[in-house]
C-alpha cells in the first residue's frame, strides 16, 4: 500500500527531510539528554515477508522493538516461524499483548475493543483469555504490557490489567481516561504508517512536530504498522534507525528496559 508522505522517496530519503530530522534530533539530544525512544510494531502474528524485513532491520541496527501480538491471530506454527529472533535478539525484542481479537465493540464513536460499551465480565474474560493464550504459545517470552487496538481503552480495562499483574499500557500521547496510579502508559507520539493527511507537505510537517513533541517528553513512542509498509516506508524507517544508532544522547529502549527503570 502506498503511503502518501513517502511519495518523495525513491532510492534515498530526500536531503531536506534528512536534514530537518537530523537537526530536530541533535537539538533535542543537546538540550535534554538522553532522548529516550522506543519503537512499537502493531498487529503482529503472521511471519510475513514484511515482518521478517522489519525484524532484520532492527537486528542490523541493534535497536529494541516492542512487538504487539494479537492473541487470537497467534498460533504455534506462526510462533515457531518467529522463534529464531528470540536467540538472535533476546535483548531487543519485547513481545506483548495487543487486544484479544482486534475487534471493535463500540456502536458509536471511535473504534475500541476494550472500551466502555462492554460489561466488566466480558472485558475481564477477553483479557484473561488473551493472556493465557499468549503465555501458552510464547511461554516465558511474554512481557506483561498491554497495547489496546486503536490505542484506546476504558478505565475498567486498565484496572483489570493492573489486577492481573500487568506492568503498564501503551496508548496515544494524551490518551483519556488517564491511567491509574502506579500503572505507566508508554505513550505513542509518532505515527509512521497510519497517517490521515492527504497533502504530503502537511504530513511531513506534522511528523516533524510529533518527533519534537516526543523528544521533549520522558520517552518518545514511535508506532509501526509493518503490514502497510512499502519499500519507501522501509527506507525511511532505516534512515531513522541509522540516525538514532549513531546519535550520542539518544537512547533506544524496550518495555523491559522501561519497566526495570521505574
Ligand atoms: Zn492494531
Amino acid at each position: 500500500m502506498t503511503i502518501d508522505i513517502y511519495e518523495s522517496i525513491t532510492t534515498r530519503v530526500p536531503e531536506d527531510i534528512r536534514t530537518e530530522i537530523e537537526q530536530i534530533t541533535a537539538s533535542a539530544a543537546a538540550q535534554n539528554p538522553p532522548v529516550n525512544i522506543f519503537f512499537r510494531a502493531d498487529d503482529i502474528a503472521v511471519p510475513s515477508k514484511r515482518f521478517h524485513r522489519l525484524m532484520e532491520l532492527f537486528l542490523t541496527y541493534q535497536i529494541p522493538l516492542c512487538l504487539a501480538v494479537v492473541p487470537a491471530w497467534m498460533t504455534r506454527p506462526r510462533w515457531k516461524a518467529m522463534r529464531s529472533y528470540i536467540n538472535r535478539g533476546s535483548r531487543l525484542f519485547c513481545w506483548h499483548m495487543h487486544g484479544y481479537r482486534h475487534k471493535n465493540h463500540e456502536k458509536t464513536g471511535k473504534k475500541q475493543e476494550f472500551g466502555p460499551a462492554r460489561p466488566h465480565r466480558d472485558l475481564s474474560s477477553d483479557l484473561e483469555k488473551g493472556d493465557k493464550r499468549l503465555s501458552r504459545i510464547l511461554d516465558t517470552h511474554l512481557t506483561r504490557v498491554f497495547t489496546p487496538p486503536w490505542n484506546r481503552c476504558g478505565s475498567e480495562t486498565m484496572h483489570i490489567l493492573q489486577q492481573m499483574g500487568y506492568a503498564g499500557i501503551s496508548r496515544n500521547h494524551g490518551a483519556r481516561p488517564g491511567a491509574p496510579e502506579g500503572f505507566p502508559d508508554f505513550q505513542i507520539h509518532v505515527d509512521l504508517h497510519t497517517r490521515k493527511e492527504k497533502a504530503v507537505k502537511t504530513g511531513w510537517r506534522k511528523l516533524f512536530h510529533e518527533l519534537e513533541t516526543g523528544f521533549s517528553s520522558k520517552r518518545c513512542g514511535i508506532m509501526i504498522h509493518h503490514m502497510r509498509m512499502d519499500n519507501r516506508a522501509f527506507l525511511f524507517l532505516e534512515f531513522l534507525l541509522a540516525l538514532f544508532s549513531r546519535s550520542p544522547g539518544v537512547k533506544t529502549l524496550s518495555y523491559d528496559d522501561m519497566i526495570k527503570k521505574r
